[in-house]
């Protein structure tokens, strides 16, 4: 007799959890990002003890059916993609199917989710259903995970401080913030308010309720396009540095990524008008067709493949250069807001 054996789900899922929940902010990006797929306008996101002992977030989306609600939480269940050509042309944020099992895998879930007509409720802890039943609350879908980690010592010995974990946190909102204007976000710490955006698309609210109105009065719009490229987004005066690139925010078609060689366009778009060791503060929005872009290379979806790479890091280099040339003639800048 042979001594392969199929895992289980759950042993499956816990697998899966180790690359696509690898902290409380993974969690809430992947809640968020399900959030924001479902069409929401308003979405508040209530999280405890850097997310360790509560991860809460309720959205005004469309909901799960009622069919649909135990399939969420099946390994590559997804109604985002149906056929590998969509795999190629993806326009939602989610697409694999893994994150609501990785998640209840690893934690004590409630969800109660309503189309509007159907409304259901259901718990699941370590992967198990614990209930399924039905319910009644306004559309939208408001999921609480506590106890994340609880069967993963390992996971939970490695995670840092709850300073760590909660500055990974507002990280990730701060970017879903970004990349989203036109939804309504709302972050609570211990009951702290950390973030409120209004939702009403205009990006620079956003800006000014994660830097302040001071460094949004100190940064001027940027727009440019190519044949394959539209870019478009908010660039600090060089006046204006930070110690670290993570203020340097990059979005494809929606979707903020991490991508060194784009960072590096942008500071080489700066040229020497930042000091050594020090990064600007960036937004830029980029469209292309997706068929440019794989974001099917880690789970986590931030790592993306550039088919034009060389081109896009050109236009973002030279686009910056021109605008600060531009800048020149125009000293007064654009300092209403
Ligand atoms: P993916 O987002 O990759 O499809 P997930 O495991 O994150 O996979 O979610 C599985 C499915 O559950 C989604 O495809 C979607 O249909 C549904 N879903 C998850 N969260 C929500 C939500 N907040 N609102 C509506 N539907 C949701
Ligand atoms: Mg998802």
């Amino acid at each position: 007799m042979g001594r392969i054996i199929q895992l289980d789900d759950a042993l499956s899922n816990k697998i899966a959890a180790g690359e696509v929940v690898e902290r409380p902010a993974s969690v809430v990006k992947e809640l968020v990002e399900n959030a924001i797929d479902a069409g929401s306008s308003i979405i508040e996101i209530e999280i405890e003890e850097a997310g360790l002992s509560k991860i809460r977030i309720i959205d005004n989306g469309h909901g799960i059916e009622e069919d649909d609600v135990l399939m969420a939480f099946q390994r590559h269940a997804t109604s985002k993609i149906k056929t590998d050509n969509d795999l190629f042309r993806i326009r939602t944020l989610g697409f694999r199917g893994e994150a609501l099992p990785s998640i209840a895998s690893v934690s004590r879930l409630e969800m109660k989710t309503s189309t509007g007509e159907t409304g259901n409720r259901v718990v699941i802890e370590g992967g198990k259903v614990e209930v399924s039943e039905k319910s009644s609350s306004r559309k939208g879908t408001d999921i609480t995970i506590t106890d994340l980690f609880f069967n993963t010592p390992a996971r939970l010995k490695y995670l840092k401080t709850v300073h760590t974990e909660l500055g990974n946190i507002t990280d990730i909102v701060n970017r879903l913030a970004l990349s989203h204007p036109e939804v309504s976000f709302r972050l609570l710490h211990n009951e702290r308010k950390l973030l409120h955006t209004n939702g009403n698309g205009d990006v620079r609210q956003v800006l000014a309720a994660i830097y302040g109105l001071n460094i949004v009065k100190k940064m001027i719009p940027v727009e440019a396009s190519s044949l394959d490229f539209k870019l478009n987004g908010w660039i600090a005066l060089p006046e204006i540095t930070r110690a670290s690139r993570n203020y340097i925010s990059t979005m494809i078609n929606g979707r903020f990524i991490k991508n060194y060689p784009l960072v590096k366009a942008i500071q080489e778009g700066y040229h020497t008008l930042l000091p050594i060791g020090r990064y600007p503060i960036v937004l830029l929005n980029i469209e292309m067709d997706p068929l440019l872009v794989d974001v099917n290379v880690h789970p986590s979806k931030m790592d993306v493949r550039l088919s034009k790479e060389h081109e896009l890091n050109e236009l973002v280099t030279s686009t910056i250069k021109n605008t600060f040339k531009k800048e020149e003639l125009i000293p007064s800048g654009y300092t209403q807001l």
